[in-house]
């Protein structure tokens, strides 16, 4: 631009006088020098952006590496996360053409995990998951492929031949595991329980297969074994009870459930002596659901709590306007494990005593042996406030669960269910116990029952459960 400036003086004057010529002369090597600098930081200036963007370039590089990285993998364990772990599955699944072949994905969840993180703060709980990352890794690592998905859970696959994806194969593997981590020299044993899916018998691509292990995984949690295949009858049955969980809440909302009461017999004379409430869910189409459908589904979940104040409010203010009729009857009701652990029953049924004045000891609390199996401190806790509240209580399906009776008939031993009666029958006598003999379907049952001692029957010989009107004209007509 210097240079150029200085042009128009030459076009300006045509005499060209030695001193003028000087100046000409002059200006044009001034102006040389000038374009000459330029052109020299011009191009040291173009050498340094070169250079800056080169190094931002490597650098932005660099972020986006990063950010790859992280996007695909978990920051603890420095393991694939659940993007990670898919993008490596697809490419499995891509690679996988051999017909004898399949690919195994297990969704390992390490049990009670975060409550031992929570117990080791967070620098202690990162470290424990490096550990069992680590551990993991190296043990599948020789055959596999592990990643993180969730905090508790681990997901590794594999390929192997056809013929060992059994579960037995799996439960093998599994085995194999380590489940004792050392954390600030004392160790830590971890359980786990793994749900495992199938390429390409469950699914076809990487997202539904893990889907599917993780239903698997529900599975196994839900009947409390260590490991589960994915089973397509199991998933039909997870997807009714998720619609049933629904539908429940809507039910209740609309008052469409109900209280019925089945009639119990004093065996001995033969009249009616008490009467167990039992839930019953109509649907708009008149059709009942059963509740050992819906109460599973209420237990797990937050349903089971409004479910049961429901149970329990219609249940004492129809004890007391039978008891205020005459019908001088002990009446029972089903409490469910899940309540047994929620501290507020107590409360709940201090307050439905007194509001609705009925007397404790003419309900009987019917609580589960299977509940008792679960947390027998709990259990026997909560037993003994219900016993000083007054309150009598039944074991329910005695000798099917925990006590596991029933097993005992399989004996090869004659008569051996007879005897086993009437040993059940003199035992709960020697403890000062009353016998309910329930699901009497014929005369003959009742009979034999009635000679060997048994106090109370209930069963469709007698009465099935019944509406409450219907319920009251039966007790009136057996009284
Ligand atoms: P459960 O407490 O053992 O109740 C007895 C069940 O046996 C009832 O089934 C009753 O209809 C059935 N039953 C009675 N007599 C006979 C018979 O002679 N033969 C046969 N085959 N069955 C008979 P239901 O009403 O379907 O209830 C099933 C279970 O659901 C109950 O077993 C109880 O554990 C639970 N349940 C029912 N209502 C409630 C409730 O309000 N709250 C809670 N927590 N559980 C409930
Ligand atoms: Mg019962």
């Amino acid at each position: 631009a210097l240079a150029w400036m200085a042009a128009p003086q030459l076009t300006e004057s045509w005499e060209f006088s030695p001193v003028y010529r000087t100046h000409l002369l002059g200006a044009m090597l001034w102006a040389t020098c000038i374009a000459a600098a330029f052109n020299l930081v011009r191009a040291r200036f173009m050498l340094l952006l070169n250079e800056r963007v080169a190094a931002n370039t490597a650098k932005a590089r660099e972020y986006l590496e990063k950010l790859q990285y992280l996007a695909l993998h978990d920051s603890v364990t420095a393991l694939p996360n659940r993007a990670g772990i898919l993008q490596q599955l697809e490419a499995a699944i891509a690679g996988c053409t051999a017909d004898n072949e399949v690919i195994v994905v297990m969704d390992i969840r390490l049990e009670r995990l975060l409550e031992i993180t929570n117990i080791l703060g967070e620098r202690g709980g990162d470290e424990l998951l490096r550990a069992i990352g680590e551990a993991l890794g190296e043990h599948i690592g020789s055959f596999g492929r592990l990643g993180r998905t969730r905090p508790d859970e681990f997901v590794a696959f594999f390929r192997t031949p056809r013929q060992n994806a059994t579960p037995r194969h799996l439960e093998r593997t599994l085995e194999e595991i380590p489940l004792i981590f050392p954390m600030n020299d004392f160790p830590i044993h971890l359980e786990h329980t793994t749900g495992s899916a199938l390429y390409p018998t469950h699914a076809d691509n990487a997202e539904d297969l893990l889907r599917k292990a993780e239903q698997a995984l529900l599975q196994a949690r839900g009947s409390h074994v260590a490991m589960a295949m994915y089973d397509d009858r199991l998933d039909q049955l997870f997807i009714r009870r998720n619609r049933l969980f629904g539908q429940l809440r809507e039910a209740m909302n609309e008052d469409r459930l109900e209280l019925w009461f089945q009639p119990q017999m004093d065996l001995q004379s033969g009249r009616i002596i008490g009467a167990e409430a039992l839930a019953r869910w109509r649907k708009p189409d008149g059709s009942f659901v059963p509740p050992g459908e819906f109460i599973p589904v209420a237990e797990q979940s937050g349903l089971i709590k409004p479910f049961t104040q429901w149970v329990l409010t219609r249940f004492f203010r129809q004890v007391a306007a039978w008891r205020a009729a005459g019908l001088d009857l002990h009446y029972s009701v089903n409490l469910s494990a899940r309540n047994l652990a929620d501290p507020d029953i107590i409360v709940d049924l201090a307050a439905l005593l007194v509001s609705a004045g009925v007397k404790a000891q003419h309900v009987v609390l019917e609580l589960t042996e299977s509940s008792f199996a679960e947390q027998p401190e709990q259990f026997m806790g909560m037993a003994t406030q219900l016993n000083a509240m007054g309150f009598r209580q039944s074991i329910d399906d005695f000798g099917t669960g925990y006590s596991s009776l029933s097993y005992l008939k399989d004996l090869p031993v004659d008569e051996s269910s007879a005897a086993i009666v009437k040993s059940t029958i003199q035992l709960a006598h020697n403890l000062g116990l009353k016998v309910v003999a329930e699901g009497i379907e014929s005369a003959e049952v009742a009979a034999v029952l009635k000679a060997a001692g048994c106090d109370i029957g209930q069963g469709f010989h007698f009465s099935k459960g019944l509406p409450p009107d219907e319920f009251a004209a039966f007790a009136r007509a057996t009284l």
